[in-house]
């Protein structure tokens, strides 16, 4: 035998990293430790557990039991250092923020988002101070020339939502590190499954953990998992977490905790200040989730081509946009990020445009007509009268959600059965 550490396979990790027998009752699945707080060993205990010299748990909203295996599994598969779970995936992507923007600083964003992210980057973050450029992300020299002296991050979809754009990560992680930056990758529609953006140079990820990961539609939830690897300390950028903090009786959290300062740092500052907690129930559920996401996937994957192929040969649509069909501009792009296939979210387009879309989502049965993705179920929507609904025209083509476009979250039902309700609603929209 070997001495070197074990190296588990993803599926390994998807059903045990994070989680042991419970050591009281050897409960074999992770209890739901609905608890608000923790009973000290000592005062000195309590005292090492405020100042952070000893890991435990204080207070459900900053640590609990429950939530912390789910940290540990993602932060597992997706190889990074540390994760700090969120009550969802907005509340991840703020608390990412919070931990390297100062008022009046800015970051780079794709301008293929999720439509909400464009929403909350573009208005409310703003009234924070932080300021955001979305470019088009398919030439990452968009972002170079996007980047100023104020520029703290670079975000993207690496395979967005809704477009079906997929974003030359490596080069973008290239583009952020030559300007000291991070790059952050919001890897929700691939799961990491498909995609380890920390494999191509991403420093931070974002999960909204509502999606594939919980996979059942059953709760929200949100994670920023740290690759532990970017050098904070390397330029004077980011105070927040180089400087002694005064929200933390004057922590330096980089030169105290080093490649666990930014986990650190968005838990005991972010998390404890702002609140957005993860709820045990939630963290149970989105683990035992998590054991069953490559089988999932596979079949995510295999019966979103079989409905993208139908589609791109039904006479009511004008266009596919799968980078799964050899037609997408992106598909080697796809082959290169996403070989095991470039997810179960994808965009058409009707001939019939805005009415025929409308038309469409009333008139399927097995496609649910709703806002959310990355559900067992098969998801249909027309962004442009719902999600996409607040923005303007011109942001809505840019976002890829213009007046014919539908979105399709393709779930994990008999292929065949999904395709016959896509006839019969085409043939119903087209009447
Ligand atoms: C849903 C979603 C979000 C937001 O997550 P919530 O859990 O709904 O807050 C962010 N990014 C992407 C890509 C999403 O699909």
């Amino acid at each position: 035998m070997s001495n070197a550490p074990k190296r588990y396979g993803f599926e390994t990790l998807a059903v045990h990293a994070g989680a042991t027998p419970d050591p009281t009752t050897g409960a074999r699945n992770t209890p739901i430790y609905q608890t608000v707080s923790y009973v000290y060993d000592s005062a000195d205990h309590a005292a090492s557990l405020f100042n952070l010299q000893t890991y435990g748990f204080i207070y459900s909203r900053i640590t609990n039991p429950t939530v912390s295996v789910l940290e540990e599994r993602v932060a597992a598969l997706e190889d990074g250092r540390a994760a700090v779970a969120a009550a969802s995936g907005h509340a991840a992507q703020f608390l990412a923020f919070f931990s390297i923007l100062e008022p009046g600083d800015s970051f780079v964003a794709s301008q293929n988002l999720y439509g909400g992210s464009v929403t909350q980057f573009g208005h409310s973050f703003k009234r924070l101070g932080w300021n955001v450029r979305f470019v088009d992300p398919t030439d990452p020299e968009n972002f170079r020339a996007a980047i100023g002296s104020d520029t703290k991050a670079i975000f993207i979809e690496a395979l967005s939502n809704p477009g079906g754009v997929i974003v030359d990560v490596e080069a973008v992680a290239a583009v952020a590190h030559q300007a000291g930056i991070p790059l952050i990758v919001d890897n929700t529609l691939a799961s990491p499954y498909l995609l380890r953006p920390f494999d191509w140079g991403a420093d931070l990820v974002i999960h909204s953990t509502t999606k594939y990961l919980s996979g059942h539609g059953t709760s929200m939830g949100g994670i920023v998992v740290d690759s532990g690897r970017f050098d904070w300390g390397a330029s004077d950028k980011f105070p927040g977490l180089t400087k002694p903090d005064p929200a933390y009786h004057g922590l330096a959290f980089w030169e105290t905790f080093g490649d666990l300062g930014y986990a650190m740092k968005t838990r005991a500052v972010g998390l404890r200040d702002f609140g957005p907690a993860m709820a045990p129930m939630n963290a149970f559920l989105t683990i035992t989730g998590i054991e069953t996401l490559p089988l999932r996937m596979d079949r995510h994957i295999a019966n979103a081509q079989a409905v993208a192929e139908f589609l791109t040969r039904h006479p009511a649509v004008a266009w596919v946009s799968y980078a799964g069909l050899e037609t997408s501009p992106f598909h080697a792009l796809a082959r290169k990020y996403l070989p095991k296939g470039p997810g179960a979210v994808f965009t058409c387009g009707l001939k019939g445009g805005y009415d025929a879309g409308v038309k469409l989502v009333e008139a399927c049965e097995l496609f649910s007509h709703l806002a959310n993705v990355g559900d067992t179920r098969s998801l249909i929507l027309h962004p442009a009268s719902t999600t996409h609904r607040q923005l303007t025209d011109a942001q809505r083509v840019k976002a890829g959600a213009g007046p014919d476009v539908i979105r399709l979250s393709i779930g994990i039902e008999t292929a065949d059965d999904l395709i016959r309700d896509l006839a019969d609603g085409l043939a119903a929209a087209t009447r």
